[in-house]
């Protein structure tokens, strides 16, 4: 069949609209959906080189389905790495990284702010294995390199952070994990690589949850991990083979086609934030507004020139007390349109309270050194018109007294 041949070098959102695997025999122009368990081979002597991996052909969708293919495909061009592996979430992709790479007596160093749980999951569960761990300062760069030793095998960012929005130097954090012969991980879950790409500053291993702004409207929890070609196919791709944390070809699709959007969403969803945050900075019932696109935010030009520009679609704010609990329920419970829920990277704009649910088994002493107050209240950013999202905080914010 006759197909006409793609150009390199395309910018990011056409690789978003267009990067993937080839259509079938049938051309079709939207990505089929390849909901089947397995594949039939042709011949006995086919499907032995296939399943030895002598030769590429799809066997089974635990680890080859043609739908988590082009998801992987497009993501890897995103990301600008040589390739990528679907997993069933986010927090899947950090469980197959770190089987992938770690051993008993290997050590991990991570920032203390990052996802609740991929604290628990290196801090505890790695930990049952002999993996050890040290957890350092997001933003203190000379922490991060105090903290590595001999057995340090890999260090992982995550930035900004949830819900504070603190930022970390990637390019500073891939030359400590480099020199030590370490490798550097990224969770990217909240800028995207729309907004941050990683491995330009010289990440090896990018986690998602694909649950968030790739697929961008609520609907599929999803995962993903982008690395070297090397890497995924010797070390990532063996472990999921046998351990099976697969993506299902129906949430790669919905991913797959959630990412033709990401570029508009994520510039759309940023310059709300920022507008918001701006508004929120100025109102008289809130005592600090966190965003990296604030001036006032500690690491704003860092944040500006590792974020092309842009703060990204979440922000949380501190609003005043004296009862800050009561305040901060007060002013999501006034809310008319948003959404109270735990997630965030939806068009869907969400209001949440971290100190009494994503950061609700933390003792008050670890949420006070986390700078996590009983007045903070997180907002992931939609696409609803502005004016209607000031005036559904406003609701509560103006009671207040
Ligand atoms: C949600 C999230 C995860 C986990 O992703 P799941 O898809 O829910 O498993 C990991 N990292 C960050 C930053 C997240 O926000």
């Amino acid at each position: 069949m006759k197909r006409k041949t793609p150009p390199t070098d395309l910018h990011l959102d056409t690789l978003a609209v267009r990067a993937g695997v080839e259509p079938s025999q049938y051309s079709e122009n939207s990505e089929a959906l390849y909901l089947t368990s397995s594949f039939t081979q042709p011949d006995s002597e086919t499907a032995a080189r296939r399943f030895s991996g002598e030769e590429d052909g799809y066997i089974y969708s635990r680890f080859t389905n043609p739908t988590v293919a082009s998801m992987e495909k497009r993501l890897a061009a995103l990301e600008s790495t040589q390739a990528c592996v679907g997993t069933s979430s986010g927090m899947s992709a950090v469980l197959l990284m770190c089987m992938g790479l770690l051993k008993a007596g290997d050590h991990v160093v991570c920032s203390q702010s990052m996802f609740g749980s991929t604290l628990k999951l290196i801090g505890t569960e790695f930990a049952k294995f002999g993996v050890t761990s040290t957890f350092v300062s997001q933003s203190d760069v000379q922490a991060w390199r105090a903290a590595v030793k001999p057995q340090t095998r890999l260090l992982f960012a995550e930035t900004p952070t949830n819900p504070l929005t603190e930022v970390c130097d990637i390019a500073a954090l891939a030359d400590i994990a480099h020199a030590a012969g370490a490798l550097l991980a990224v969770d990217n879950c909240f800028c995207t690589p729309a907004l941050q790409q990683p491995a330009r500053l010289g990440a090896d291993i990018i986690i998602h949850s694909g649950t968030k702004y790739l697929d961008g409207q609520g609907r599929v929890v999803a995962g993903a991990l982008c690395a070297s070609e090397e890497l995924v196919r010797n070390t990532f791709v063996p472990v999921m083979r046998s351990a099976g944390m697969s993506l299902s070809p129906f949430n790669a699709w919905v991913v797959l086609k959630g990412m033709e959007t990401l570029g508009i969403r994520m510039k759309a969803q940023s310059q709300q934030a920022l507008e918001l945050a701006q508004w929120l900075q100025d109102h008289p019932q809130v005592s600090r507004v966190h965003y990296p696109g604030l001036a006032s935010h500690p690491q704003h030009a860092l944040a500006m020139r590792q974020q092309s520009g842009l703060g990204g679609a979440v922000l949380s704010f501190d609003v005043k007390g004296p009862e800050l609990r009561r305040n901060a329920f007060h002013v999501i419970d006034s809310t008319r349109l948003m959404s109270v829920t735990a997630n965030l990277g939806d068009v869907k704009t969400i209001i949440t309270h971290p100190a009494s649910t994503s950061h609700g088994r933390l003792t008050e002493a670890q949420r006070q050194a986390a700078g996590i107050g009983q007045g903070l209240i997180r907002v992931a950013v939609g696409l609803e018109h502005l004016d209607d999202l000031k005036a559904d905080l406003s609701i509560g914010l103006d009671s207040l007294a």
